[in-house]
C-alpha cells in the first residue's frame, strides 16, 4: 500500500484564490483587511518568515505593513507601539514574530495584543475560548491541520489521534481543537515512555517536535493518516519529523515536508485577518 499524500500547498492555493475574491468584495464595500507584522532584529529565519506572510497578505490583494524594530528595542517600547495598532481603527491582525530578545517578555507581549486583532490566536483570551469549545481566533499551524483533514474528508469523532509534542504553538492547540471535535486525544513528550506503544496505536499520528526521522513506518498503525509538522534542515535540505518513505507504505494518507503542512499556516493567518477585519467592522 502506498498512502495518499495531503499536498497542503494545493489546497492553500485554493484556499487563497477564494480570500482573494473576498478581499475584493470586501474591498468594494470600503471594508480594507489588514495586517501588520512586527519584526524585531534580522535573524535570517524569522526575516525570511514575515516576508513570506507580507508576501502572501500582498498576493490576496490584503493591505500589510511590516515593521521591522532594532534588536535592542525595550519592551517598553514595543508595548507602546502594539498599543498604537490596538488604537489604529485601519489595522485588524498585529502578529509579533516569535521569539523576541531575551530582554522582552514574550507573555507579555502576547497579552499585550487586543484579543480581537491576535490573528496568532496566542492571547489567553483565546486560548481559553478555544478551550471552551467558543468561536474565536485559533493558532495558525492547528487550525491549518484540522482544515487540511476536514477537506481530506478524514473522519476526527470517534479517532484516536496521537500527537507527538505539547508546545503552546503547536501540541497543546491541535489537540484541544481535535477534543473540541470528539476525538481521543494522547499527547506524547519529551518524557513519554515507550514512545512507539503510543504511537502505533493512533488512527491519526500528528508529529510536532523538531526531530528528523523521529518516526518511521515501523512507528504507525496500518492505514494511519499521518501528519509531520516537523521543520528541520538536513544537509541544507528542507525535511521533516517523519521518515516518508518508509510511512508510506505504511499510512493511508500522509502529509510531506516541503508542501504540506507549511503553507497552510501563512494561509490561516490570512484567514484569520479577513475574519477579525469582519468582526471589528460589525462591531
Ligand atoms: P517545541 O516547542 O520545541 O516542542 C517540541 C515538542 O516535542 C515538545 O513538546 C517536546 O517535549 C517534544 N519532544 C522533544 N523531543 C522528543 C522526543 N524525543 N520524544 C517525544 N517528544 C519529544 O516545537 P514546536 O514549536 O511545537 O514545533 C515542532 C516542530 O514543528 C518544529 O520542527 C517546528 O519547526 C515545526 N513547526 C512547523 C510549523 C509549520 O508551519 N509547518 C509551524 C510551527 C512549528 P517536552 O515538552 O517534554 O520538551
Amino acid at each position: 500500500m502506498s498512502a495518499e499524500v495531503i499536498y497542503g500547498k494545493q489546497l492553500a492555493e485554493n484556499l487563497r484564490q477564494e480570500m482573494k475574491e473576498e478581499v475584493s468584495i470586501l474591498h468594494e464595500r470600503g471594508l480594507r483587511p489588514k495586517l501588520v507584522v512586527v519584526i524585531l532584529g534580522q535573524d535570517p529565519a524569522s526575516m525570511s518568515y514575515v516576508k513570506g506572510k507580507q508576501r502572501a497578505s500582498e498576493k490576496i490583494g490584503m493591505d500589510s505593513d511590516l515593521i521591522e524594530l532594532p534588536v535592542d528595542t525595550s519592551e517598553q517600547e514595543l508595548l507602546e507601539l502594539i498599543e498604537r495598532l490596538n488604537q489604529d481603527e485601519t489595522v485588524h491582525g498585529i502578529l509579533v514574530q516569535l521569539p523576541v530578545p531575551d530582554h522582552i517578555s514574550d507573555q507579555k507581549i502576547i497579552e499585550a495584543i487586543n484579543p480581537e486583532k491576535d490573528v496568532d490566536g496566542f492571547h489567553p483570551e483565546n486560548v481559553g475560548k478555544m478551550l471552551t469549545g467558543q468561536d474565536t481566533f485559533y493558532p495558525c499551524t492547528p487550525y491549518g491541520i484540522m482544515v487540511m483533514l476536514k477537506r481530506a474528508d478524514i473522519t476526527i469523532e470517534g479517532k484516536h489521534v496521537v500527537i507527538i509534542g505539547r508546545s503552546n504553538l503547536v501540541g497543546k492547540p491541535v489537540g484541544q481543537l481535535l477534543l473540541n471535535e470528539n476525538a481521543t486525544v494522547t499527547h506524547c513528550h519529551s518524557r513519554t515512555k515507550n514512545l512507539r506503544h503510543h504511537t502505533k496505536q493512533a488512527d491519526i499520528l500528528i508529529v510536532a517536535v523538531g526531530k528528523p526521522s523521529i518516526i518511521s513506518g515501523e512507528d504507525i498503525k496500518e492505514g494511519a493518516v499521518v501528519i509531520d509538522v516537523g521543520v528541520n534542515r538536513v544537509d541544507g535540505k528542507l525535511t521533516g519529523d517523519v521518515d516518508f518513505e518508509s510511512a508510506k507504505e505504511v499510512a493511508s494518507h500522509i502529509t510531506p515536508v516541503p508542501k504540506g503542512v507549511g503553507p497552510m499556516t501563512i494561509t490561516m493567518l490570512l484567514h484569520n485577518t479577513i475574519k477579525a477585519a469582519k468582526r471589528i467592522h460589525n462591531g
